[in-house]
């Protein structure tokens, strides 16, 4: 009955937009930066101090945004002034979670050039999660091209200073008005740029964990490899739960043996003496069910670069966490992502017991371990221009 009622609406649409009636016309214009349309601002926004910047609340003048219909393709690219946007109430975003994002920071280095981290990955990661969506795929070039103009136009809302950044939020969504459970065809890509400060303004500060073995924030055939909202709405209770019993961030766990996968929304490193008396660094490998962060693969990257240790991408347990503890061959752990880049871990919480995780073995006042410094000093060295890196773009 669903089913029939569902398909005939279907075709209603199909008729009113025309698209299904002339398959041969279907065109697929893609994104063209050189198009670009851009309607500058009438005035300035007025930021509070820097120092007072919280994350993702305030904006800058400036949007991007590219529409995209299955008659026609990619519409030119706008650049307006920042506001809402309409939007039909039936847009299938709204009740089926059609969209996808991303996250990833501009920087000012100390020339004033503008730069931007790896941002080709943030395309990549971006065509994948569209993919699974069924929304239309897009030049990552083009659309990095656009991007690149907006943070330019609105270079000067990009705070100075170490920690400080432009944050990016490049985003998918489907404007398709219809209830039908379908592809969209109506989407809109669009980029916001928020300024922010440094996750850690007071230096670090060690998260605790609550390892939850009840909710699983991905499962195998899943969409964990995705930054689709859909994957962050059902986390937020479990959050706001772990957050009352005084812990700072969920630590997901899988399978029946309690895999160790990702810290909150950032992937988990643990660096330690493993059972065959080796020092690992280990994270959980890219199955389809853990988010291959930037980050993420920056670390194994460098770390392996550095060659002083083995690195590995492999399933691992509580169980073998909790052993190690015990037999005081944990290192150290962090979470890491573009936000805070590495976030040293201090405490987990499993199954009513409380882990202490060591920061650093040698010194008892530390508040980050040395590889998770280490890692940090690197990463915002290269990030902030002081060392050369092709993973840094200088953009204006
Ligand atoms: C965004 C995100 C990360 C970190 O990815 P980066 O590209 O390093 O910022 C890790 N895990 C989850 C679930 C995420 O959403």
């Amino acid at each position: 009955m669903l089913s029939t009622l569902f398909s005939s609406a279907a075709r209603g649409v199909a008729k009113r937009t025309g698209a299904a009636a002339k398959p041969a016309l279907f065109s697929t214009a893609s994104i063209d930066p050189s198009k670009l349309d851009i309607t500058k601002a009438q005035t300035r926004k007025l930021f509070p101090p820097k120092e007072e910047l919280q994350f993702g609340q305030l904006f800058t003048d400036h949007m991007l945004e590219i529409d995209w219909t299955s008659d026609h393709g990619w519409h030119a690219p706008v650049i307006r002034p920042y506001g809402p946007f309409q939007m039909d109430p039936a847009a299938s975003v709204l009740h089926y979670g059609l969209e996808c994002f991303e996250g990833m920071k501009g920087y000012l280095d100390s020339e004033g050039r503008t730069r931007l981290f790896r941002p080709d990955m943030n395309m990549a990661r971006m065509k994948v999660s569209c993919e699974r969506m069924n929304l239309p795929d897009f030049d990552g070039d083009a659309f990095l091209e656009c991007i690149k103009e907006l943070v330019r136009l609105d270079k000067g809302c990009i705070p100075e200073g170490d920690g400080f950044s432009l944050y990016l939020r490049p985003t998918a969504i489907s404007t398709h008005p219809y209830l039908g459970v379908t592809g969209a065809q109506s989407s809109k890509l669009y980029c916001i740029l928020s300024p922010v400060g440094p996750y850690y303004p007071e230096g670090f500060k060690p998260v605790t964990l609550y390892a939850d073995n009840q909710n699983r924030r991905a499962w195998p055939g899943g969409v964990g490899f995705t930054k689709c909202g859909g994957n962050y709405a059902p986390t937020i209770k479990v959050q706001m739960d772990a957050a009352k019993k005084g812990y700072s961030q969920v630590l997901w766990l899988f399978g029946d043996d309690d895999q160790l996968t990702e810290v909150g929304t950032m992937n988990m490193f643990t660096f330690w003496v493993n059972e065959d008396g080796d020092k690992e660094l280990v994270t959980a490998p890219l199955d389809g069910t853990i988010l291959p962060g930037v980050t993420r693969d920056t670390i194994l990257n460098l770390a392996r670069g550095w060659g002083e240790f083995k690195v590995t991408e492999r399933s691992y347990t509580m169980a073998e966490m909790t052993k190690a503890i015990e037999e005081k061959r944990l290192i150290e752990c962090f979470g890491a992502g573009t936000a805070a880049v590495v976030s040293p871990i201090r405490l987990i919480s499993y199954h009513g017991t409380e882990y202490e995780v060591p920061l650093d073995p040698k010194n008892p006042d530390a508040v980050a371990g040395p590889l998770t410094q280490r890692v940090w000093d690197t990463i915002v060295g290269i990030q902030y221009g002081r060392d050369e890196h092709e993973w840094s773009v200088v953009i204006d």
